[in-house]
This record gives structure tokens, C-alpha cells and sequence, in this order.
């Protein structure tokens, strides 16, 4: 263990920590990473005293004009030094109320700060004391939920969960991120007060849920939510997802579990928290646009469109961004399937400008969801599939080296046209604009100036327009 403090911070720290006669330790994350053999970045200290006044003699000693950043609301304060950021806070104690979501603080001793933790290999520390240097000090055995791989609170969970909901949703977090399972008696805690995470706010949930879907299999994690009830809670759109119906013997797939396997897909490929997003929302509007029509079976029509449409809603409600990021889920949820048709109909020129065109720079994210799409569990089908979309990416690489569609203006602006017609901004401005964009994606002329202007002085002459 001694190898994890040998870093002169932390020699540091205890000096400050002998010379100001306060106790000091590393608490929480760090502690559990090094017991797992890995070195975390984020360093949590814990003193029983000032936390700020501690951070600053740290600072001093340290040198060099480190900058010391505090929040003296929270009694925190923060360091950073070769790439480590070493946060320094007082011992405290909770006390929650039934009737309000704030806990009321005070300062505490090592055992009430270790009491307030949210797990039991969370809530280990490394002692600083020159005397018992690296000491682990674990009330909660913390260390055997370690080496069991348990997730479990040090008090009783009903209470934990019930006083601050956000533990649940961190108790699946750690869970899918350290391959983890829960405790029995915490789950069923979880499922008891799944209802609490009402009294959350949007921002803390998120932050969380980002972090399960960002690691590495999110499947792990939404099932959980899924199974434990805070999913119905916090996006009950995509708990609509699940379950399969049954009609003249022709079933449909259960499409929370292929969501997630698609989630779990693109998670593969990509680290794109946007793209998993698009993931997650691609076949949202599947429970609103489902229709049973004889002869054909389930039809989910233009759920693309409807579930680009739920977007916004969706996001403004989780308090994601609402800017480019959003637009581009919108956009592949939108073109999710244009890949698809693609790769079944004979493969046109025109069809691939065209989902060029629409993708723009996104084509190529578009075309890694759409594979991930593929949840078959017949392998020829799939063979079949990809086979089809290695043909689509070869026409896009052939048609984007030929046209270069990605990002492309029509190469007559609206400028020219008024300039050529003499005519101010209207409606024959924005049609022969599109009658010439047509005609390059279909492919009937060139993507070229000259043809594109002989192009419009025809579409112009149509519209009873006269040269200037
Ligand atoms: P990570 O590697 O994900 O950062 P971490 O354990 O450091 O893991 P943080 O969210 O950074 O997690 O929190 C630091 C420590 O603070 C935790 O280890 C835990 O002891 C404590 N903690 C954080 N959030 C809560 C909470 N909601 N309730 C109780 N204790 C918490
Ligand atoms: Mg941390």
C-alpha cells in the first residue's frame, strides 16, 4: 500500500498535518482504487479541523505559488499538483431530516465523517499520522466487500437511501463500473426507495446517470435501474420500451433490451457521449407509432421522426445542453434508418448524396449506430447486414470522393439569384435554390458552378422570371 502514498504530496500533508496537531487521512475513492491496485487522480483529505486553513498551509509548504481554490460555503478546498487533484475538507456529521433534503452539517470526528459515506469501500481511509503512516482504518469491513466485489452501505440502507436517494443510483453506478453486485438487502432498500429520487434535482441525477453511460458495458447499469424502479422514475419513456406483445402469433423484439444492446454496441466503438445518447434515444418513439397491420405484422411508422421530435423534451427534462449536441442526436435519431434502406434497395448514386447530404459531417457516426443497430441473433442475417453496410460505406467513400457532399452549399447562393433576377428575398428565391440542389443529388447535372447557373436561369424562365 505504501507504494500508492509514496507521492510527496502526501508526505506533505502529514508534516502539515504534525506541525498544525491535526489529524488528517485520504478518505473515500482513492483509498478504494489503491486497495484495487489502481492509482486514482482525485484525492480526497479529510481533517478534523479546517479544511481550508489546512489546504493553505499545504499550498505554502508546497511552493511555487500553488493556487489554492475554496469554497468556504462548503468548507472545502482544492489543489492541484503534477496532474492530481487533491481535495481537502473537514470531518463532519449528517443529521437529515424527514422534512427537508438538506442535512444539517457539523463538524465531526473520523467516525462521524466515516458514518455519512455512502458505501462501505467508500468510506475507508489512509492514515497520515507519522506514527501509523498508511494505516488502513475500515469500521465497516470494507475492505471484504472489496475482495466479496459487494456493494453495500456501512448503515442501514433504508435509512442511507432514504436520507440522500442519490446513493441509489451511485450504488448501480459503482456496481456496473467495478463489476460489483449489490448487496441483496441494499437492492431491495434501492427498490423500497426507488420513489425518493423525486426529491433529487435533475443536474445530480444526470451527472450519474452520464457516468453509467459512459462506462464501458451501460447495459449493466440500465438493467439495474430498470429492475430496481428508478429508471420508471427518472425516464419513464424508456421504461415504455420494454416488454414484447403477441398478436396472430407474430411477436416484435423487446426494445429496452435492444436499445441497450445497441448501447452497449456503440459504447464499444466509440467514447461519444453524444453518440450513446443516440443510442439510447433511437428507437424511443417505437411504444407511440406501434401498430399490428395484418399481412405485414408490427409496423413502427416514422418512429424516426416522432422519436427525433421527443428529443428536446427529453433533454430539457434531464437538463442536458440544449445546443449542437442536441441537434446532432436529433440527427441520427432522425436518419437512423436511411443506412438501413440503403443497404436494402439497390444502392443509387442519388441515395447516397442524398443521406451525405443530410449527414453531413455526421455520416460517419450515423453509419457506427446503424451497425450497432444489428442486435440479431441470427448470425447469417447479421453477416447479411453488415455485409450490406460495408457496401453503403464503400458507395459513400466512392460518391464523397467524386461529389465531396459532406458540409456542401449548393453552389448557387440566394445572392446570385436576386443579383441575376433582380428580385429581393421570396419565395422563387428558396425554389429554384432547390430545384438546383435536386438536380445536383439526383444527379441530373454536375456539382459545379456553370451547370448550376444555366440550371437556374431554367428554373427561373419557368417561374416567368426575366434576366436583370
Ligand atoms: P470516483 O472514482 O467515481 O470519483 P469516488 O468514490 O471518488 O469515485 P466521488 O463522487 O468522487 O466518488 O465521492 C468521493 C467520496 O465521497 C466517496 O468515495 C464517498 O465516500 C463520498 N460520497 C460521495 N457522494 C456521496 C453521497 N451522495 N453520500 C455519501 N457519501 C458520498
Ligand atoms: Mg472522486
Amino acid at each position: 500500500m505504501k507504494r500508492f502514498l509514496s507521492n510527496k504530496i502526501f508526505k506533505t500533508i502529514s508534516d502539515v498535518s504534525g506541525e498544525m496537531n491535526l489529524r488528517a487521512y485520504v478518505i473515500g475513492g482513492f483509498v478504494r482504487d489503491a486497495l484495487l491496485g489502481r492509482f486514482s487522480q482525485d484525492i480526497d483529505i479529510m481533517v478534523l479541523g479546517n479544511g481550508i486553513d489546512f489546504a493553505h498551509k499545504v499550498a505554502e509548504r508546497l511552493g511555487d505559488n500553488i493556487p489554492v481554490r475554496f469554497f468556504k460555503n462548503f468548507g472545502t478546498a482544492m489543489i492541484i499538483r503534477d496532474g492530481l487533484k487533491i481535495e481537502f475538507v473537514g470531518a463532519r456529521k449528517e443529521s437529515y431530516r424527514s422534512n427537508s433534503r438538506k442535512p444539517i452539517v457539523e463538524d465531526g470526528t473520523l467516525e462521524d465523517d466515516q458514518n455519512r459515506r455512502d458505501f462501505t469501500i467508500n468510506a475507508m481511509a489512509f492514515d497520515l499520522q507519522m506514527e501509523s503512516y498508511g494505516q488502513l482504518i475500515d469500521p465497516f469491513n470494507g475492505l471484504k466487500d472489496l475482495q466479496d466485489k459487494i456493494i453495500r452501505t456501512p448503515l442501514d440502507p433504508d435509512i442511507t437511501f432514504s436520507d440522500d436517494p442519490l446513493r441509489m443510483i451511485r450504488a448501480i453506478r459503482f456496481a456496473t463500473q467495478l463489476e460489483f453486485t449489490i448487496d441483496p438487502v441494499c437492492f431491495e432498500a434501492i427498490k423500497k426507495n426507488a420513489g425518493r429520487v423525486s426529491i433529487l434535482s435533475a443536474e445530480r441525477i444526470t451527472d450519474e446517470l452520464n457516468r453509467i453511460i459512459q462506462l464501458s458495458v451501460p447495459s449493466v447499469g440500465f438493467k439495474m435501474l430498470l429492475d430496481s424502479g428508478i429508471l420508471k422514475m427518472i425516464f419513464p419513456e424508456f421504461v415504455d420500451l420494454t416488454g414484447t406483445e403477441v398478436i396472430d402469433g407474430i411477436g416484435h423484439k423487446d426494445n429496452f433490451y435492444h436499445t441497450i444492446a445497441v448501447l452497449d454496441n456503440v459504447a464499444s466503438k466509440s467514447d461519444n457521449l453524444w453518440l450513446r445518447w443516440a443510442a439510447i434515444l433511437h428507437d424511443i418513439a417505437k411504444p407511440a407509432t406501434k401498430k399490428f397491420v395484418p399481412e405485414v405484422g408490427w409496423t413502427f411508422y416514422a418512429h424516426d421522426f416522432r422519436g427525433s421530435k421527443m428529443v428536446p423534451e427529453i433533454f430539457r427534462r434531464f437538463k442536458l445542453p440544449l445546443n449542437e449536441k442536441m441537434k446532432y442526436v436529433e440527427k441520427l435519431v432522425l436518419l437512423h434508418l436511411r443506412p438501413i434502406i440503403l443497404s436494402e434497395d439497390i444502392v443509387t448514386d442519388s441515395a447516397v448524396r442524398r443521406l451525405l447530404f443530410d449527414a453531413g459531417d455526421n455520416i460517419d457516426d450515423l453509419m457506427l449506430l446503424c451497425e450497432a443497430d444489428i442486435t440479431s441473433k441470427n448470425l447469417q442475417k447479421v453477416r447479411k447486414f453488415l455485409d450490406n453496410f460495408e457496401n453503403v460505406r464503400r458507395k459513400l467513400k466512392e460518391i464523397e470522393e467524386k461529389d465531396r457532399l459532406r458540409n456542401w452549399q449548393p453552389p448557387i447562393s440566394g445572392e446570385i439569384i436576386m443579383e441575376t433576377f433582380g428580385i429581393s428575398p421570396s419565395k422563387e428565391v428558396g425554389l429554384i435554390k432547390k430545384a438546383i440542389t435536386e438536380a445536383i443529388l439526383e444527379g441530373e447535372i454536375p456539382n459545379q458552378y456553370d451547370s448550376a447557373y444555366q440550371r437556374m436561369l431554367f428554373e427561373g424562365e419557368k417561374l416567368g422570371l426575366k434576366q436583370k
